[in-house]
């Protein structure tokens, strides 16, 4: 398949729908951002990279760092993570209060915000304090993207954090129900530090590569996690990677993927390929709006679903 001719048909399909929506200005370091950005990567399981766009520009990664400290908590606690976090879709907005009330402070998914709390948490008392976790976190990001200079925007996270007052709620919720050892507030900190990685789509879409091979990364034999534990993680991207968008995300596009509120949407073609496509202009779910479309359109010309 002539994948690079595909992506530059899509890059002028989509041109209408570029801009439209709205960057998510509730992160005031964000709020700059040019929304008429499109960028779209394929890099396949053999090493083969194509690019549309402006796929060397570094965005905010957002929720997409969800699923690195999901991966790296899941190696650590196996199954027993699950006491701590579900893995059913919540159909909530990515931030809301209101189920976790009713659930006792156990998060739906590690998808939504109070789910990726835990999960931070649970990685901090593992490494025994917040930088080292961050250390780990960091990385690994940097060895899965295969590039030791991918690192964070410390205005980003620094923005979130004077305006972080929802995401401090959660922590302190989950708090008043014994579901997070350590302060709410270096848990949320921690948490902002990695949503602000930088990163392009090119690499995010190289970063994918182990969940698109069974947790082995198919170009430096690295192994990272198990090929069952792969498969749990896409099928909870599936079910859980768009929030309350993420039966729509499955229908349209049905493949395993998540979506991060600086216009990053990361999706895996098991046993194929990573792809990243990025536009920051969001939809009324906090995805990207011209992201989710493309992806569609890709599926459509390539038949690359999992259905
Ligand atoms: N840092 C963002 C937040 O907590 C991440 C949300 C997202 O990308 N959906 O609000």
């Amino acid at each position: 398949m002539d994948y690079q001719a595909i992506l530059e048909e899509i890059h002028e399909e989509i041109k209408p729908e570029i801009g439209r929506g709205k960057v998510a200005d509730y992160i005031p370091a964000l709020s700059s951002v040019d929304p008429q950005q499109f960028a779209f990567s394929i890099v396949t399981a053999e090493g083969e990279r194509y690019n549309v766009g402006e796929s060397d520009k570094n965005f905010s990664i957002q929720s997409i760092s969800k699923l690195f400290t999901f991966t790296l908590a899941l190696d650590i606690y196996s199954r027993d993570l699950y006491k701590r976090v579900g893995v059913e879709p919540s159909g909530t907005p990515f931030n809301s209060l209101v189920q976790l009330e009713y659930e006792q402070g156990i998060p739906r998914n590690p998808f939504i915000n109070a789910g990726a709390l835990v999960i931070t948490d649970s990685l901090i008392t593992h490494y025994h304090d917040d930088y080292k976790a961050f250390e780990r976190i960091i990385n690994f990001i940097r060895d899965i993207s295969d590039d030791p200079t991918v690192s964070f925007d410390p205005e980003v996270s620094t923005s979130e954090m004077d305006h972080g007052f929802r995401n401090l709620s959660l922590a302190h919720l989950m708090k008043s129900f014994d579901n997070l050892d350590n302060d709410p507030r270096t848990v949320v900190q921690t948490y902002f530090k990695q949503c602000a990685m930088s990163m392009s789509s090119e690499k995010l879409a190289r970063a994918m590569l182990y969940l698109a091979n069974g947790g082995t990364d198919p170009l430096t034999e690295k192994v990272y996690i198990t090929p069952q534990q792969t498969r749990r993680i896409n099928a909870v991207m599936l079910t859980c990677g768009h929030y309350d968008a993420s039966g729509e995300f499955a229908f349209h596009v049905g493949l395993p993927g998540k979506s991060g509120v600086g216009g990053g949407i990361v999706a895996v073609v098991p046993g194929k390929m990573g792809i990243c496509v990025w536009s920051p202009a969001l939809n009324k779910y906090g995805n990207s709006h011209a992201g989710t479309l493309a992806l569609e359109k890709f599926v459509e010309k390539t038949g690359l679903s999992i259905f």
